[in-house]
């Protein structure tokens, strides 16, 4: 069987000691990185299924390192700040973390983070494989769902309408990609934030209505009145396609 491998991204070098400890011990094949460079080689030679990334790292920075992976491939990243305005920037700026923890964290939090990440993860993927749609595979992994004017392509992180690339946020393409994958299945807002956000996100279910309203905005033809992103009074939304 094979493990689930984690990237852990630090230059501390005693940070990174503990960490890897830790995860290991957990059962979790860890690869290390102590600098942004590194980090991209390692993630693109060892394939790992989640990053562990700290924001503050010689040359290239967390950020650059996150976007870059970002446009690359598609896995949870998790990353480790020291000061509250590198927050804003994750949060605001949407270099597309998934999630991140300010220093100093404890590791049993850590632990429960990097475990629901990889919960939704598998999640996500079972729902594929069971859902049964008629889906293609992508030349850089993940699939390709079409409905008539909409493609969305995981492997390349792509959402086209009329053959038209479409600009997305992170996160708007993986909740875009969730409703997508359950069309037809009303979705309640607690779910949608569990297996898009994660974790029982701060911002609660506003996040997803406004998440909804940016997704409107750009696939639907009159976003007052949407064809694809229905809302399901007193659940949520649901897709139809
Ligand atoms: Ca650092």
């Amino acid at each position: 069987m094979n493990k689930t491998r984690l990237l852990i991204v630090e230059d501390e070098q005693t940070l990174l000691e503990t960490l890897t400890y830790n995860l290991e011990r957990q059962g979790y094949d860890v690869v290390t990185a102590s600098d942004g460079v590194q980090a991209l080689s390692t993630a693109r030679g060892e394939k790992p299924d989640l990053v562990i990334l700290d924001v503050m790292l010689p040359g290239l920075d967390g950020f650059e390192v996150c976007r870059i992976l970002r446009q690359e491939m598609s896995l949870p990243i998790l990353m480790l700040t020291a000061k509250d305005e590198e927050v804003d920037k994750i949060v605001g700026l949407e270099v597309g973390a998934d999630d991140y923890l300010t220093k100093p964290f404890s590791m049993r939090e850590l632990l429960a983070r990097v475990k629901a990440h990889l919960r939704r993860v598998r999640l996500l993927r079972e729902e594929i494989e069971s859902s049964g749609q008629a889906v293609q595979g992508s030349p850089n992994g993940g699939v390709v769902l079409a409905f008539d004017e909409l493609v969305i392509d995981e492997g390349r992180r792509e959402i086209r309408r009329d053959g038209e690339v479409l600009a997305f946020k992170p996160k708007e393409f993986e909740l875009l990609l969730f409703l997508a994958r359950n069309r037809g299945i009303a979705l309640g807002r607690s779910l949608i934030l569990e297996r898009v956000w994660g974790w029982d996100f701060d911002g609660g279910s506003r996040t997803v209505d406004v998440h909804i309203r940016w997704l409107r905005e750009k696939i639907e033809v009159d976003p007052a009145q949407p064809t694809r992103i229905l809302t399901v009074r007193g659940i949520g939304y649901r897709f139809d396609g």
